[in-house]
């Protein structure tokens, strides 16, 4: 099997990846950076963010599998300690794939046929650069509400832990194939009305974003920014990809919450 395993960046995220390396290779494991069918990380959850973007294009041939070295991650599950046991996992065990729904982000601009698409593991915020933003939001081709506020983020299930949270949204577990609608500060008054609380999606239920007062948005996807001047429109829903985990035991979503947000 052909491996990788990818660092934070950081002293001890480096050792640890030098040493899982040099075990998986023992093994018999062939170091593929190209063509990974299994990609190790190393870090926190930002690690796996990371190394999802740069395997997007061969989702379906490749396996993550995330250990932290900060505090427990929704992502990097497995901790330092775990590592001769994950490592024998990985190199003499069949494991069970368990996959998680992604987002799809098409963004269009104004006067152009060009569209350009991205997948997104956590979520996609929409914000204005300067001001507030205005937006029409159609949900499956029919206007719900035209939004003002400081932005939107429309997260996967996974994701729904990360920034959705801290807006309020509610955590999803990632078996339900959707996509979850936040507002962030939204401006509700006699004039302008939103629907104030988060929307959960199911798969197939497109949500376009149309801002409205020609301002130059900002959309982020996971954790890269990108400056986007005259966007026509923002489309989003389940994508048809998805991303796969390896996993060697069992470690319930809930639980995972349990432990990250609540404590023992
Ligand atoms: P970061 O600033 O290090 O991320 C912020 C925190 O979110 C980190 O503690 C990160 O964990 C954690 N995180 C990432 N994905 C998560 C998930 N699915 N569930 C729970 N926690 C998660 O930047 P980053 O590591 O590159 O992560 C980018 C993400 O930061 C974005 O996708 C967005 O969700 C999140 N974010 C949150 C806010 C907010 O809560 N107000 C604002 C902006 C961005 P690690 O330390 O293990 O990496
Ligand atoms: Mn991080």
């Amino acid at each position: 099997m052909k491996f990788t395993v990818t660092s934070r960046g950081d002293d001890l995220s480096n050792t640890l990846q030098q040493r899982i390396k040099r075990y998986l290779l023992d093994f018999g494991l062939v170091y593929d950076e190209e063509t990974p069918e299994m990609v190790v990380t190393v870090g926190g959850d930002g690690t796996l963010l990371q190394a999802f973007h740069d395997y997007s294009e061969r989702l379906e041939d490749t396996a993550f599998v995330g250990i932290h070295t900060g505090h427990l991650g929704f992502y990097a599950d497995w901790v330092p300690d775990e590592v001769e046991k994950l490592v024998i996992h990985i190199a003499k065990t069949p494991y069970q794939i368990v996959e998680y729904p992604l987002l799809e982000v098409v963004i269009r601009h104004e006067g152009e046929g060009k569209s350009e698409r991205h997948l997104a593991l956590n979520e996609c915020t929409v914000k204005s650069l300067e001001g507030s933003l205005v937006s029409n939001v159609q949900i499956k081709g029919d206007t719900f509400e035209v939004f003002r506020g400081d932005g939107l983020c429309i997260s996967t299930p996974s994701g729904s832990t990360a920034y959705n949270k801290a807006l309020g949204g509610a955590i999803l577990h990632p078996s339900l194939a959707s996509i979850q609608i936040a507002e962030m500060a939204s401006i509700n008054n006699r004039v302008y009305r939103t629907v104030g609380s988060p929307l959960v999606l199911p798969q197939h239920h497109t949500c376009l974003l149309k801002p409205l007062n020609n301002v130059d948005v900002q959309v982020t996807i996971d954790h890269y920014t990108l400056d986007h001047k005259r966007v026509k429109s923002i489309q989003c829903r389940v994508a048809e990809e998805k991303i796969r985990f390896a996993r060697f035991r069992p470690f319930p979503f809930w639980k995972r919450v349990k432990d990250s947000f609540i404590g023992e």
